[in-house]
This record gives structure tokens, C-alpha cells and sequence, in this order.
């Protein structure tokens, strides 16, 4: 094949569908986002078609699609996805038989993963473990330098592993899902919670004194400028987040532990407390080679060029 083929890669989230064309050295070559239509999933798919069109030439070999959600790699198809409107959508075959061009589907993170791993925080590791934190929590694993997908496309969708029974509700339907008590969910949660305790705090100040609109983004912002109180909402989070990281080390025995997502921009402030909860958690801490709990590399690039690759690799070699 010519030298000059590229892939798309599309990240659709929950707010923002991010569409790249990526070379296969990992260059994004153009960009361009739109809103997504989390509402209704017929204006989603045209959407996300419509950005496909847009970003596509004629150097083009295929497209990789990452969706937030149970995604069947297999089939193309996104099964369920907590929070969007998408339901058993056959996302790939709706792309290629608009375009003429291969379409393969990943989970968001597990695309995230891909990107981290090839041109990211995770470049030279043989076995990594991805964590995305924004507003939830999601996962990829490489494994033996492959992405690892399970059976389906399923694996690592640690967010709903129940760590907290009885907990808050998640939009999975279950409770006490470790995306509700270590994620941006969780940190504005706590921060609503503290406003309405301490009415002359910074954080209440912040929200113009009413508690309820207290947000995740509010508590970042107030930690980063030194406030206790929220220092100590990022502190009680990044524990959550490093237990449950432990648990994941134990099965998976990465090299690296790369955490990306919004929540991740908070840097040390998260990072610093979720590695002592790890090393406290983590089985045989003394007898195992350390694994080192870093920022991922590239932000929100990370879901639409690892989809983007992937797709070259598997479907335009
Ligand atoms: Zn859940």
C-alpha cells in the first residue's frame, strides 16, 4: 500500500464527538469536533457520519470508531452505553456503507488505550493498564503488546466493578460502582457535600453560595489555588481511585498504570494520594517490582488516535 494512507479516527462522547485523519507514524493530519447529540441516537450516528464524510480523501484506508459503552468489536456494534441514548447500534456498517470505506468499532477507552500505548505515557511497555477519569471511569489493557478486548470488546470496563454496595447510583443501574466513588462524579459530589457543611467556604464562594451548583471542575480549581477543604475532596477521591487500581494490578500485573481523563489534568493533587493508597493495597507491596502510576500523554487526542491506528493496523494493512 502507498506510503501515504491514513485513517480516521472518531471518539464519540458524551458531549463531543472528536474526529481526527491520522498518518500511520500517529500525525493527526486534521481535526474537527462537533457536539453530540447524547439525546438521540439516530442524530448521534448522522452526526458522526456527517464529520466522517468531512475529514475523509481519497488517501483514507479505513476508520476506527471509539464509543463510550459495551461496544462488540466483533460485530461494529455499540450494545449499551450508560450514558448515552444508544442502544444495539451497528455503528461500523452504518459508517462503511455510507462511506465505502472499512470501519472497525472500539470502546472509547479501549481506543484511549491503543493511542497511549503507541505514541503516549505508555510507549516502551510490553503490559499496560489504562484508567480514563473524567466524569466516569474507564479502562484498556495491553496486554503482551496487543490491545486486549476479551471475548467481545467487553474487557475492562472497570468503572462498574461495585466497590461501594448499597452506594451511589450509577447510570448502569447498579450502586456503589467505583466510577461513583473515584471519579469527576465523585469529586463534585463530596464538594456539594462540603459546600452545604461550610457555607463560608471557598468552594460555597465559588458556586455563589449555593451548594448544589457546585461542580467537579469547582473543586479542581479551588485545590489547585491551595484550599484545604477541597485538597481534601481530591485526597479522599485519588484514595478511592489507587485502591481500586491495586485491585486491578493484582489481575492484570501491568508494567504501568497510565490515568488519563479530565480528572487526571489535576495532576498530583489526585495522582500523589491514589499511588499511597496503591502501595497500601496493592498484595505483596515489598515483593514485586514497582509500578509506576502516571498522567497520560495525550489528553483527549488520545481516544481518536488510538482508534485511528488501530484501524490502519487491522484493517488497511
Ligand atoms: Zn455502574
Amino acid at each position: 500500500m502507498s506510503g501515504g494512507a491514513s485513517a480516521l479516527g472518531i471518539d464519540v462522547g458524551g458531549t463531543k464527538i472528536n474526529g481526527f485523519r491520522v498518518a500511520r507514524d500517529g500525525t493527526v493530519l486534521r481535526r474537527e469536533a462537533v457536539a453530540t447529540p447524547a439525546e438521540d441516537a439516530e442524530e448521534a450516528m448522522s452526526a458522526t457520519i456527517a464529520l466522517a464524510r468531512e475529514l475523509a480523501d481519497e488517501d483514507v484506508v479505513a476508520i476506527g470508531v471509539g464509543a463510550a459503552g459495551l461496544v462488540d468489536a466483533n460485530e461494529g456494534v455499540l450494545r449499551f452505553s450508560p450514558n448515552l441514548a444508544w442502544r444495539e447500534l451497528p455503528i461500523a456498517r452504518r459508517i462503511t456503507d455510507a462511506l465505502g470505506i472499512p470501519c472497525q468499532v472500539d470502546n472509547d477507552a479501549n481506543a484511549a488505550a491503543w493511542g497511549e500505548w503507541r505514541f503516549g505515557a505508555g510507549r516502551g511497555y510490553r503490559h499496560m493498564f489504562l484508567v480514563t477519569v473524567g466524569t466516569g471511569i474507564g479502562g484498556g489493557i495491553v496486554a503482551g503488546r496487543r490491545l486486549f478486548r476479551g471475548a467481545h470488546g467487553f474487557a475492562a470496563e472497570v468503572g462498574h466493578i461495585i466497590v461501594e454496595p448499597g452506594g451511589p447510583p450509577c447510570g448502569c443501574g447498579n450502586r456503589g460502582c467505583w466510577e461513583q466513588v473515584a471519579s469527576g462524579a465523585a469529586i463534585g459530589r463530596l464538594g456539594r457535600e462540603v459546600a452545604r457543611e461550610h457555607p463560608r467556604s471557598t468552594l460555597a464562594g465559588l458556586a455563589g453560595g449555593d451548594p448544589e451548583a457546585v461542580t467537579g471542575v469547582m473543586v479542581t480549581a479551588a485545590a489547585g489555588q491551595g484550599d484545604d477543604l477541597a485538597i481534601g475532596i481530591l485526597a479522599e477521591v485519588g484514595r478511592r481511585l489507587g485502591e481500586g487500581i491495586a485491585g486491578f494490578v493484582n489481575a492484570l500485573d501491568p508494567q504501568v498504570v497510565v490515568v488519563g481523563g479530565g480528572v487526571a489534568e489535576a495532576g498530583d493533587l489526585i495522582l500523589a494520594p491514589a499511588r499511597v493508597a496503591f502501595e497500601a493495597s496493592v498484595e505483596g507491596v515489598d515483593h514485586r517490582p514497582s509500578v509506576p502510576i502516571v498522567a497520560a500523554q495525550l489528553g483527549n487526542d488520545a481516544g481518536a488516535i488510538g482508534a485511528a491506528t488501530l484501524a490502519l493496523e487491522e484493517l488497511g494493512a
